[in-house]
This record gives C-alpha cells, sequence and structure tokens, in this order.
C-alpha cells in the first residue's frame, strides 16, 4: 500500500475503485483564423452565451449554494472585460478558440495572483474556458466520468459546474490533486457531507478502477490497501452512521459535565441545517462571509437584517458573531485594500477594524440593534487579538453600542500568554485554533507546501491553549474553541480536558464529536490532553492521545 496525502475534509472515511475525471482539453494552437474576425466574434458570443444558460439551469437544478456559484459562473463567463479581451484577439486575426484560450487564462492569472479565496476562484474561469471552447469545437462539455458503478472521482479540482450535479449515490469519494481547503470542491464536500481529500498531488498516478482508501479525517488517500485496512475503514464508516443516527442530545461527558456544541456558521441561511443537526447555538458567525465580494462597506440595515435573521434562528441560545475580520484568506477591500507581502502579519482582524473605526462602530450599532429585536443571546468578539490594550479597546467599545457581553478570539500566541489579564478585561474567550496554529508553527495556513506544520495537534499549539483554558478557570470566564480543531473528535476530547467550555464546528461534525464527547469522564479527557501536551510533535501527540484513550475504551 502507498499513502498520498493532501487535506482532508470533513472526518469521514470511504473506499472504493477511482475513476478519473477527463483530462482537460489541450490548448488550442495559435494558428491564423480562416474566418473573418466579425465571424469568430459572433461564433464566441453564440458559444458564450449557451454555456452561461447551461450554467444557469444546472444551477436552478441544483438549488442551495450551487445554485449561486455556478450562476456566479454564468456572470464571469459573460463579463464584458472578458468579452473585449477576446475581441482584441479576434481582431487580430485569431481563432475564436485561441482567443478565448488566451483571454480567459490572462484573467485567471490576474486572480490566481491574488491568491486567497479570489484565487481560488481561478479554477473557475478556467472550467468556463473549456466549456466554451468544447461548445466551439463541436465536443461535449467536461465533466464528471460515468463508469456505471459507484467511484472515487479523482480530479485536477473540481469545478462549481461539475460538483453541483454530482450524483451522491454513485460517488463515495472525492480526491483531488490541486485545490485547497477553501476551493470548491472543498466548500460543496463539507455542504453535502461528501468524504474528501484535496490538494493531494501524487493521487495523479491513481489508475482507473484502483482500489483506494479515502480517509479525510488523517487527509490521506491509501492506494492498494490490504484487506485488513478495508475492513477498518469499513469498520469506522459503520461506526459513524451509527453516530449519525444516534438521539441528538446536549454535548456531554460520560460523567455528564456539560459541553454544548455550537455551529460555526457563514450565513444565517446555514442557520437551520445547523438547528437540525442539534447545535445548541452559534459559536462563530463569520461576518465577514456576508461581504467577500462587496466592494462597499456594507450599510447598517443591510447588517442589522442579517443579524437578526441569523438571531431569531436560536431563540433563548448563545449566540456569538465575530466582528469582520478582515485580511490575508478573507480579503475585504473596504477595510484593506493595500498591498502586504505578509498579509497575514498585516492589518488584519482587529487592526484593519481599528484603522476604520466607523466600520466597527457601524456593525456593533447593526448587532445592537439585532440583539434587541430578538431573543437570542448574543455575544460579540474581535478577531485576531494580540494584546491586553486591544482587549480593552474593543470591549469598552463594545459596551459603549449596548452590546452585552464582549469577548475576544485567541489566535495570536501573545493572546494566549497573556490570557489571564485578557481574561480579566473580556467577558468571554474563543479561541481560532486555525491561525493559532499558523502564528505557533510560522505557517501559512494558505501554503500548501507548509501544510504539515499547519497541525493543530502540536503540543506548542496545545500549551498555549491549555494556558487559556487555566486562565479562564482563574477568572471563572468561559473558554470555547471555533477552530477546525473542535471538529476532530478526539482532539475535541483534549481541547476539554486542556479547560475548553464549548465547542463550535461545522454543524457537519456534530455527530461525531458529541458521540466521541460521550464516551470520557472528565478525568479521562484530562489524562489524554496530559499524555498529548507530554508529546514532542503533532503525530507523536495525536498517537499518545489515542493510546490515553484506547486505555478507556
Ligand atoms: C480560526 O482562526 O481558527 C478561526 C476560527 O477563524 P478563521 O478560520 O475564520 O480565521
Ligand atoms: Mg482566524
Amino acid at each position: 500500500m502507498s499513502e498520498l496525502r493532501g487535506v482532508g475534509i470533513g472526518l469521514g472515511v470511504a473506499q472504493g475503485p477511482v475513476a478519473r475525471m477527463a483530462e482537460p482539453l489541450p490548448a488550442p494552437e495559435d494558428v491564423p483564423s480562416t474566418l473573418s474576425p466579425e465571424e469568430e466574434i459572433a461564433r464566441v458570443r453564440d458559444a458564450v452565451a449557451v454555456v452561461a444558460r447551461e450554467l444557469e439551469t444546472r444551477g436552478a437544478q441544483a438549488g442551495g449554494l450551487a445554485r449561486e456559484v455556478l450562476e456566479a459562473q454564468a456572470m464571469m463567463a459573460e463579463d464584458p472585460t472578458l468579452d473585449q479581451e477576446v475581441l482584441t484577439r479576434t481582431a487580430a486575426g485569431k481563432t475564436g478558440e485561441f482567443a478565448v484560450h488566451d483571454a480567459f487564462a490572462r484573467f485567471r492569472d490576474t486572480l490566481a495572483a491574488m491568491g486567497g479565496y479570489l484565487g481560488e476562484r481561478a479554477a473557475d474561469l478556467d472550467d468556463v474556458a473549456q466549456r466554451v471552447i468544447a461548445r466551439l469545437r463541436g465536443l461535449p462539455a467536461p465533466g464528471i466520468p460515468d463508469p456505471g458503478h459507484p467511484f472515487v472521482l479523482v480530479a485536477k479540482d473540481l469545478a462549481p459546474a461539475d460538483t453541483a450535479l454530482l450524483d451522491l449515490d454513485k460517488v463515495l469519494a472525492l480526491v483531488t490533486t490541486d485545490g485547497g481547503p477553501t476551493s470548491h470542491t472543498a466548500i460543496l464536500a463539507r455542504e453535502k457531507s461528501i468524504v474528501a481529500v484535496v490538494g493531494a498531488a501524487a493521487a495523479k498516478d491513481l489508475a482507473d478502477g484502483e482500489i483506494v482508501i479515502v480517509d479525510a479525517a488523517k487527509g490521506v488517500v491509501t492506494a492498494s490497501p490490504s484487506d485488513d485496512e478495508l475492513s477498518q475503514a469499513q469498520h469506522r464508516a459503520d461506526a459513524r452512521r451509527t453516530a449519525a443516527s444516534a438521539p441528538i442530545t446536549p454535548g456531554a461527558l460520560a460523567d455528564g459535565t456539560a459541553v454544548p456544541l455550537l455551529a460555526n456558521l457563514g450565513k444565517p441561511e446555514g442557520a437551520a441545517e445547523a438547528v437540525e443537526l442539534g447545535a445548541e447555538g452559534v459559536g462563530l458567525f463569520r461576518t465577514e462571509f456576508l461581504f467577500l465580494s462587496s466592494s462597499q462597506a456594507p450599510t447598517v440595515e443591510q447588517q442589522a437584517k442579517a443579524y437578526t435573521e441569523l438571531l431569531n434562528a436560536f431563540p433563548g441560545k448563545k449566540v456569538v458573531v465575530r466582528a469582520l475580520d478582515a485580511g490575508a484568506d478573507k480579503p475585504l477591500a473596504f477595510l484593506n485594500d493595500a498591498h502586504e507581502e505578509n498579509p497575514a502579519l498585516g492589518l488584519r482582524g482587529i487592526r484593519s477594524l481599528r484603522a476604520s473605526e466607523d466600520i466597527l462602530r457601524e456593525q456593533l450599532t447593526a448587532l445592537q440593534q439585532a440583539q434587541a429585536a430578538t431573543q437570542a443571546d448574543l455575544w460579540v468578539m474581535a478577531p485576531m487579538i494580540g494584546t491586553v490594550e486591544e482587549t480593552e479597546y474593543f470591549t469598552t467599545l463594545c459596551r459603549d453600542y449596548g452590546i452585552k457581553t464582549a469577548g475576544v478570539m485567541v489566535e495570536v500566541p501573545s493572546a494566549a500568554l497573556m490570557a489571564e489579564k485578557v481574561l480579566g478585561i473580556a467577558d468571554f474567550a474563543s479561541i481560532g485554533t486555525n491561525d493559532l496554529t499558523q502564528y505557533t508553527m510560522a505557517a501559512d495556513r494558505l501554503l500548501g507546501s507548509v501544510s504539515s506544520f499547519q497541525d493543530p495537534w502540536h503540543p506548542a499549539v496545545l500549551q498555549l491553549i491549555g494556558m487559556t483554558g487555566a486562565a479562564g478557570r482563574t477568572t471563572g470566564k468561559p473558554v470555547g474553541i471555533c477552530g477546525e480543531a473542535a471538529a476532530d473528535p478526539l482532539l475535541a476530547v483534549v481541547l476539554v480536558g486542556l479547560g475548553a467550555t464549548t465547542l463550535s464546528m461545522a454543524p457537519t461534525a456534530l455527530a461525531d464529536v458529541r458521540a466521541t464527547l460521550l464516551k470520557y469522564t472528565r478525568d479521562d479527557a484530562e489524562r489524554i490532553a496530559a499524555a498529548a501536551l507530554a508529546a514532542d510533535g503533532a503525530a507523536s501527540a495525536r498517537a499518545a492521545a489515542q493510546a490515553a484513550a484506547d486505555t478507556v475504551a
């Protein structure tokens, strides 16, 4: 057997035969057109219109998030700037195929250079170009294979048009060689709970029909697995199904210690599903996701409407809303459009809010209005707090605006190291393990080449979490976790052992975490956490925690 590493999305495990997605069409050659420029541009415009309508129809069939994504792709196809670029090339005597290929590629490179969310939209543009060129050549659009039996789909990176119409009865798992945790493949895999490993470059060598195990929890694809590995994977998949169908109870340990399980959300529309999956409230509402494509700051009215809709879904429950977290992986031009060499270390989070305090004040106004208009228990927190002074600044401002509960995210090691002082001021802390890992390990969370450092199991990260948990106990303040680490069931037990009082995660992860917490008492959790803390690296911490957990089960 051999193991291919990538980034796992969710916690599932699946196995089956590989079916590869057709390779992209070869790039058109730059040969002179035999048609007039007018004829060429007319062919292209026809093809673009057909492709755009096809994407919209697919979107309408798929509904939900896929619809938004596909409609955005259709708009991209008909973007007037792109049309102009194609026109310039056909006017210079290029073929329609080459003009589309070249103009879209130029636009794509611009997007890719922006990195982050916009960079990952580059794949969408490639997909549109491929569809238009296929149409011009009279070929079928590239898409999902149909081998006639269930399969593990292996592709370079899936375009929204493909993921939207995946037949979930046939696709056992997704593996991509490109794309990161914020690619469309990842977003839609999360939304539809499809087992997926993205960015596994070595998957390019997998052959059609080859049996693989796709383990999203570990971010590993196993080629040529042994019978033993196949039956272990099957056992885990069965246990997961049982956990998913278990009755939904409030999050708790085996000894009855309550550990409320909350949802991470980016849009109010996600609330209904979160409630259905047993979320006891919201532990992180990422407000910047509402405004990622806006060039201007949202108005107080727009914001109040969205926050009210969210809070209305959780009457009497806790809802933690994060102030706009601009910068690095979440660009918001209206808060910071400066070019920075190291944007993760730049004017992001609370720093950018402070630099545009009027925007922060408007957000707090909208939040206060939503608080007054609803029955939910609103908590508001600031992203990327690094100092006690920033804590003081943010919580004072919140109180000026009538926000009842004001806290901070612990994402920067300095905040964890100063946790006792920070929590002396803030009403609560929520640990963002994604950024805390990035900053502790000095590894950009968007950079595939350093992804092995991006592991929240590292004892250095666990120590900082433990310090924050201890400060929570000393000051009597709640300390939640809202990074991806909370969605890893065994790590969730460790986090509780380190002092976390609530765990917040993607709603699809709730069932696994709920079932796992119920197996251990608080004493067990503390012992398992101590075993992980004593290790000297991420892999050995996970192994030590697993060994300590195995002595309980
Ligand atoms: C985190 O950093 O862990 C976090 C929850 O915030 P985000 O992933 O949105 O940066
Ligand atoms: Mg963060």
